[in-house]
């Protein structure tokens, strides 16, 4: 089942592609939030998928201890909201955070990586259509946070992530696919960050994302099925 709907993404995607005449590789997390551990191992036993993500830090941390022991290639990554007196949990777990999305926050990461003693991937996650429904940061402090996250030795930004308001039609949301890559690419060009990941698209819309450039989707229920709470 995940095996065949994995194929049919991993289709999906190649399709927007060649559309939009794109070459660079997509990435695709199979959000496992809410689904039992046995279902990572039997989507990574039967497919090989070694990414995942993960949205509650208690459930992310106990899903990666048992997965780190019996299938160490696995990855997990963090994708949702984090806060400030939760940073002290986060252990040797995340290959990648995407949910970054104020000083306060990478101060209290870093400060919690330097005595960790290691680097941790994170991506700065943007509210661009100023969803009050969403965290995130503003268009415009953007570019402040990430110079912040720069600066911190402990930290490595990686790229940029969205998540797009609930909308009937997708196509409503592709301008915001469009404006967060526009960003992206003055990241790299502009502000010389040299970024590599621009994290957006979901089971409703990932077709679209990657036409706009993303690089990395975050794909649920189009893979494990519908959610039951
Ligand atoms: C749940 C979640 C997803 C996946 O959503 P689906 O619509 O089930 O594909 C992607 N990103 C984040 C941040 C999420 O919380």
């Amino acid at each position: 089942m995940f095996k065949d709907r994995l194929e049919n993404i991993i289709k999906d995607v190649e399709e927007a592609k060649k559309r939009s005449g794109r070459t660079h590789d997509v990435t695709i997390v199979a959000v496992s939030k809410r689904f039992p551990l046995e279902d990572i191992e039997n989507a990574y036993d039967t497919t090989g998928h070694t990414i995942y993500g993960e949205n509650r830090i208690q459930e992310a941390l106990d899903k990666s201890a048992s997965l780190m022991k019996t299938r160490p290639d696995v990855q997990v990554h963090f994708i949702g909201h984090i806060q400030t007196n939760k940073v002290k949990y986060l252990k040797n777990n995340f290959a990648l955070i995407h949910s970054v999305d104020s000083e306060k926050l990478a101060e209290f990461m870093q400060k919690h990586f330097e005595k960790e003693d290691r680097v941790q991937d994170v991506l700065v996650q943007v509210n661009i259509a100023h969803d009050e429904n969403k965290s995130g940061t503003g268009e415009e402090d953007a570019f402040q946070l990430c110079d912040f996250i720069r600066s911190c030795p402990n930290l490595h930004l990686r790229g940029l992530m969205m998540m797009p308001p609930l909308v009937d039609d997708v196509e409503d949301n592709r301008c915001y696919f469009t404006r967060m890559k526009k960003m992206f690419d003055k990241c790299n060009d502009i502000k010389g960050y040299n970024i590599d990941t621009l994290s957006m698209g979901m089971s409703g819309d990932y077709q679209v994302a990657v036409e706009e450039g993303s690089t990395m989707v975050r794909v649920g229920t189009a893979l494990f099925g519908h959610r039951q709470y």
